[in-house]
């Protein structure tokens, strides 16, 4: 299931040979049109391009060359027929689940979807009547449970970008298409250098393209992949009167993230390893989640699925979250921020869940992204202030 060596390498070629100067008059980058609308010579060929304005240039909501060029790159390299990009990678999974379910419809949900994926649900549930069951991702047999005779969909996401658990993708879309039923995976933390999950029997994959395809922090961006006929339904029934398309130069800014992404992640993955088994080997670390580390609970179904991490993972630590945000705050390379999947290193401090309690102390969670830093330095910086945790907290820091 995962990818081969041989295949990874075929992935540089696939993200930088495209020969696009062949049919763009010799330009070896895919030239931006920035331009709204698309004329016609004669009205009779306008009238053809208006019978599928997906299909055509008409107007830049619907289509635009540069962006087309971005959305056949991304379905070639996720193994789909078809893609369409979006403003964001909310406008992707908003418009997936505008399209696909309707009031009366049932969704099954990955109890750890990203955030503001699970905030639009419930809002189409409570507003929309649209049915939502949100389960723990781990649990195959719940999914088999959820399933209702209106059950549409399975909204997946694996692994989570919280706490790193996976779904078994196979199993799961073996047990939808039993069903009738439509899987959409998140694969914004793997991308599909390290894990295809259209070959695993998946039909839709969304992505962030804001993290690892733009990788420079610079542009906001969402795709989804999948056969032609569902994004054809996708394209008519949301994308096109939604709105959300994504601007010329942002498929240019993402196009140009596209070509470096498997060395960008090559240098993510080593790092944040070596981060992570860093972090894990303190005594003060209650637990490290990332796939790829030994000590990982899901391990089997990793190595089966995935061929590698990246450069996002948490830790849960044995000190209050005030003492690990004054940690976080102290620290010289790592910015306090969210998303992730760019150059630099970021940190992020909460709550662990609630299972996490020791001694009647609710612990802290840190999520670390690792950009492409010097790993040593990282580390270094992570150990400046840590003996600081130990050390009360005084009243005149406080004030
Ligand atoms: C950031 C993110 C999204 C949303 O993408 P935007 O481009 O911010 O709209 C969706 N899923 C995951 C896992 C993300 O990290």
């Amino acid at each position: 299931m995962t990818t081969s060596e041989r295949d990874k390498n075929r992935f540089y070629t696939e993200v930088s040979h495209d020969a696009v100067d062949t049919r763009h008059q010799g330009a070896i980058s895919m030239p931006v049109y920035q331009s709204s609308l698309f004329a016609f010579e004669t009205h009779q060929k306008f009238d053809e391009a208006m019978r599928d304005v997906l299909a055509a240039s008409v107007y830049s909501r619907g289509n635009n060359p540069t962006v087309m060029y971005l959305e056949e790159k991304i379905a070639r390299l996720e193994g789909g027929e078809s893609a369409r990009c979006f403003a964001s990678g909310m406008g992707a999974i908003s418009a997936v689940l505008f399209a696909l379910a309707g009031t009366g419809d049932h969704i099954v949900c990955v109890d750890q979807a990203y955030g503001p994926t699970r905030e639009l649900l419930a809002d189409l549930s409570a507003r929309f009547g649209v049915e939502v069951t949100f389960i723990d991702g781990k649990d195959t047999e719940g999914f088999a449970n959820a399933i209702r005779p209106n059950t549409k969909l399975f909204y997946l996401e694996s692994p989570t970008s919280g706490l790193f658990e996976m779904q078994d993708l196979p199993a799961l879309a073996s047990l939808a298409k039993a069903h009738g039923i439509i899987t959409a995976i998140d694969n914004s933390w793997a991308t599909p250098y390290f894990q295809k999950p259209i070959a695993m029997g998946i039909d839709l994959v969304m992505h962030s393209l804001t993290k690892y395809f733009s990788g420079h922090s610079d542009s906001l961006g969402g795709v989804v992949v999948g056969s032609s006929e569902l994004i054809g339904l996708i394209g008519h029934r949301s994308y096109l009167n939604l709105g959300a398309a994504m601007a010329p130069q942002t498929a240019g800014l993402i196009t140009r993230g596209l070509r470096t992404l498997p060395l960008r992640l090559e240098r993510h993955q080593a790092s944040a390893l070596k981060i992570a088994a860093h972090l894990a080997a303190k005594p003060d670390v209650a637990r490290v989640n990332h796939p790829g580390l030994e000590s990982y609970p899901q391990k089997e179904l990793a190595e089966r699925l995935l061929s590698g991490s990246g450069g996002l993972f948490s830790f849960v630590t044995r000190h209050s979250v005030e003492k690990m945000k004054q940690w976080a705050t102290d620290l010289d390379y790592f910015r306090i921020g969210v998303s992730w999947g760019g150059y630099e290193s970021l940190v992020t401090v909460g709550s662990a869940p609630a299972k996490d309690v020791e001694e009647g102390v609710a612990l802290a969670s840190v999520r670390l992204y690792i950009g492409i830093e010097d790993p040593d330095e990282l580390i270094a910086d992570i150990e400046r202030n840590w003996a600081k945790l130990y050390e009360p907290i005084l009243e005149s820091q406080s004030l």
